[in-house]
Order: C-alpha cells, then sequence, then structure tokens
C-alpha cells in the first residue's frame, strides 16, 4: 500500500472516530439524564417497580455497551498518535483500507478476525 494512501485512511478514520466519539460522548450524557429521570420518579406499585427495573437494566445494558465503544475508539485514536494506525495486533499485517473504512476502530485484519471466529 502506498503510504500516501495510508495517510488518508488513517485521515478519514481519525475523522470518523472523533465524531463518533462525540457522539457516544452526547449519548451518555442523555443517558446520565434519562437514568436521573427514573430513579428520580416516584414508583407507586409493583407494576411500575418492574416497569422501572427493566428500563433500568436496558439503559445500563446501554451504557455498557457505549462505554466498550469508546474504549476502542480512544484505543485507535492512540494507535493512530504512535503511527501503529492500521497495522493487525495479532499478525502485524496491514489492515485492508476497507475494512478499516467500515469499523475504522477495528483492532485485527480480515483473516484474524476470522479465525477468532
Ligand atoms: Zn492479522
Amino acid at each position: 500500500m502506498a503510504q500516501k494512501t495510508v495517510q488518508n485512511t488513517t485521515r478519514k478514520a481519525r475523522d470518523l472516530l472523533l465524531r463518533r466519539r462525540a457522539e457516544l460522548l452526547a449519548e451518555a450524557r442523555g443517558e446520565k439524564a434519562e437514568l436521573e429521570e427514573i430513579s428520580g420518579q416516584a414508583v407507586r406499585d409493583i407494576v411500575e417497580l418492574a416497569a422501572e427495573s427493566e428500563q433500568l437494566s436496558a439503559l445500563g445494558a446501554r451504557r455498557s455497551a457505549h462505554r466498550a465503544e469508546l474504549q476502542a475508539i480512544e484505543s485507535a485514536l492512540q494507535r493512530i498518535r504512535q503511527g501503529r494506525y492500521g497495522i493487525c495486533c495479532e499478525c502485524g499485517a496491514a489492515i485492508d483500507p476497507r475494512r478499516l473504512a467500515v469499523a475504522p476502530d477495528t483492532l485485527t485484519c480480515i483473516s484474524c478476525a476470522q479465525s477468532r471466529g
């Protein structure tokens, strides 16, 4: 892969990652507000209590998925800063730029990802 292509791919990925990170941070703020709203509500009966705990666990699952994604994004941004972006962390081969375009926070090349299942 030509050096210029690598730079382009990395720059595009960085833009995508930064935008996604901003989205996630905004969502995290929304989720926090939602959480406060749910837990601030006065519960009248057992049906409401069940609904509330369901809401809370769905919200909790969403929050932890977002946290995991944020972590992946942070580490991708770190690899960009260190000049290691786009290199498979398992076999050291260059990751296909088309793969990076759809999953900019990916850590492995397609063959490592497949062999891992
Ligand atoms: Zn690999």
